[in-house]
């Protein structure tokens, strides 16, 4: 007792003066505290921002052990946060904002803080890739090729894509080729006479399909495919209001998932997704982009789908305008298609004249396999 400090004497001489056991029970536990049970002073630390009492020479540890203070350890998690191990990245005990060792004798004033250890994400791996033959652009309204390269980072543990960047190496090139696109379908009425002129005129064309009408038409998807013809994704319901880019996120991802779940069942392949009425945003083409899928508009459009438009008209107004990588839009569902049948064999015509040659769209072609960069 004879170092005891102030305030301890204090509570030793209450204690005394007590009569109350239990009351007499807690003053003795507080004054063990306060000089220590070998009969040690007492320092006052703070631990995790509340300040104690421990005696002389305690170290690091054994205030640790005392106040029941145990970092929680990290995970190792891949690139998208998933824990691969658990646990596995201690934390540790600062000491006056400073790294300590646990056996570290703590002074009085000391401050310790517990730090959590800090989830760690796997390495990193990257690769620069060339594209051959270049990459289209998304949002895409014309048939081009940029060349650049693909800087493709993954995680060196899984392997999984963290992200995919486009380097252009150059301006774009324009193809001497027009695509002919037709939205809407599949029609049992209409696309069958479509695909029947298409194939007459040896023609490949690319075709948008709403998702819930490839359902119920599966066979005419099939042999859109069969013909050679391009199947993109047109999204699942073809929502109009409000326009298709304005859908809250989950809808607008829902409706271009579903409509490619379709697609991907009946083997289509290309992953071209076209927004009902063209409605586009960069939230957009990053919500397509984040399910594989490029977006596809178009540069000529000579409204076939208006009641009452005619044959002449739209073949007019499409030769009119088109030029080359020209992307045409028309439609071969969605009401009376038979002024863009009509039209169909001088469109073609009209394009081949300038000496251009009509194609399907495709997926943008697969990265060279020969990789230039390292990790
Ligand atoms: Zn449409």
């Amino acid at each position: 007792m004879r170092r005891v400090s102030v305030a301890g004497a204090i509570v030793i001489v209450a204690a005394v003066a007590a009569v109350a056991a239990v009351a007499a029970v807690a003053v003795t536990l507080l004054a063990r505290e306060l000089v220590g049970g070998g009969g040690r002073a007492s320092l006052t630390v703070t631990v995790a921002g509340r300040s104690v009492h421990v005696v002389e020479g305690t170290t690091l540890a054994g205030a640790a052990a005392r106040f029941g203070l145990q970092p929680r350890a990290g995970d190792v998690v891949d690139v998208n946060g998933q824990a691969l191990r658990a646990g596995v990245v201690a934390g540790s005990f600062l000491v006056d904002g400073r790294p300590a060792s646990p056996e570290t004798r703590l002074r009085s004033g000391d401050r310790i803080t517990v730090v959590d250890g800090h989830d760690r994400r796997e390495p990193l791996v990257r690769r620069v890739v060339r594209v051959t033959g270049g990459m289209a652009n998304n949002p895409q309204f014309t048939v081009s090729h940029t060349p650049g390269e693909q800087v493709i980072v993954k995680g060196a543990l899984t392997h999984e894509l963290l992200s995919v960047q486009f380097r252009p190496s150059g301006p774009a090139r324009v193809e001497q080729a027009v695509a002919l696109t037709f939205d809407d379908g599949p029609s049992p009425q209409y696309t069958p006479r479509i695909l029947a002129a298409l194939t007459r005129l040896r023609v490949r064309a690319t075709f948008f399909v709403i998702g819930y009408l490839a359902e119920a038409n599966p066979d005419l998807v099939r042999q859109e495919l069969r013909l050679g013809m391009a199947v993109g994704n047109h999204s699942y319901n073809h929502p109009e209001v409000p326009p298709f880019a304005q859908l809250p996120p989950q809808l607008l991802t829902d409706e271009i998932a579903l409509g490619e779940q379709v697609l991907s069942r009946l083997g289509a392949r290309p992953h071209l997704f076209r927004p009902p009425g063209g409605s586009t945003s960069p939230r957009l083409v990053a919500a397509a982009a984040a399910l594989g899928q490029r977006v596809v508009l178009w540069s000529v459009d000579p409204a076939d789908w208006r009641p009452g438009r005619r044959a002449k008209e739209i073949v007019k107004r499409v030769l009119a305008a088109v030029r080359p990588g020209s992307i045409v839009i028309l439609h071969d569902g969605g009401g009376d298609r038979s002024a863009t049948l009509a039209a169909l064999p001088a469109i073609v015509r009209g394009i081949r004249r300038r000496g251009l040659h009509l194609v399907a769209l495709t997926a943008n072609p697969r990265a060279a396999q020969g990789a230039t960069g390292g990790p």
